[in-house]
């Protein structure tokens, strides 16, 4: 399932500075769209990573269903990711692109066609499959991205400042495009933003961090429609 639980999560990038994380437990419930907000360097981005696998805790544990992962490999967690800057292959076309994770899982070419079909047309994209990068808006880059972090049914999506790139109206339509996709997938989402109306937006839970720490979780209501 896709219940990510974090438990006394810290990271500490150096001896002499705080740490980045302090101490953080977090238990994001399977389905349910989470974001971590708070100021530029609050520690959201190394969780982020911490979850994903890029970055190594200092201490504390992630588990995913129940399942402790914290010395995992990336690749074995299973995980999509997309990046703020979008982070495609400029030289691969869409289609390659999407299909980039099933050919490093050795999916089958047939299959894999099917798949990369079924993402592209899930965010919008059917009929760009020979396109390059740098021949699309940077709305559609990112829906690009987006294929190609659940091309590969993953159990949760992470999503690191995926619309800050964008103009406002772009962000927009881009927050609903990720609301539906969220709605169809049913998958977890853990979405990190500096932006408060984004997180009210899209969440079904907010986590506030502040100096490395969650200071409060809870619905948009909760914390900011109090009488
Ligand atoms: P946010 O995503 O909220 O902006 P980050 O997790 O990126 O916060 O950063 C938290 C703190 O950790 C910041 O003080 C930042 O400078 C520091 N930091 C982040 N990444 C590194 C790194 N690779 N090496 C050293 N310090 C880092
Ligand atoms: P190959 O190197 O196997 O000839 P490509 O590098 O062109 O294939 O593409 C990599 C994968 O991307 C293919 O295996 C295919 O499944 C997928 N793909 C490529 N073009 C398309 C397309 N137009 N529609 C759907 N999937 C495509």
């Amino acid at each position: 399932g896709g219940r990510v639980e974090l438990v006394d999560l810290s990271k500490r990038y150096g001896n002499g500075e705080p740490p980045a994380v302090d101490d953080i437990s977090l238990d994001i419930e399977p389905g349910e769209f989470i974001t971590l907000l708070g100021p530029s360097g609050s520690g959201k981005t190394t969780t982020l990573n911490m979850i994903v696998g890029f970055t190594e805790p200092t201490s504390g544990r992630i588990r995913l269903g129940g399942r402790d992962i914290s010395r995992m490999p990336p690749h074995k967690r299973n995980f999509g990711m997309v990046f703020q800057n979008y982070a495609l292959f400029p030289h691969l076309t869409v289609a390659q692109n999407v299909a980039f994770p099933l050919r490093e899982r050795k999916v089958s070419t047939v299959e894999t066609t099917r798949l990369v079909g079924e993402a592209l047309d899930l965010v919008d994209l059917g009929g760009m499959e020979n396109r390059r990068p740098h021949e699309l808006s940077g709305g559609q880059q990112q829906r690009v991205a987006l294929a190609r972090a659940v091309v590969f049914s993953p159990s949760v999506l992470l999503l690191d400042e995926p619309l800050s790139a964008l103009d406002r109206k772009l962000r927009q339509s881009l927050q609903r495009e990720i609301k539906r996709l969220h709605k169809e997938l049913g998958l977890t989402f853990v979405f990190v933003t500096h932006d408060q109306d984004e997180a009210m937006t899209l969440s079904d839970r907010i986590a506030i961090f502040d100096r490395g720490r969650i200071v409060s979780v809870g619905t948009p209501a909760d914390l900011y429609h109090r009488p």
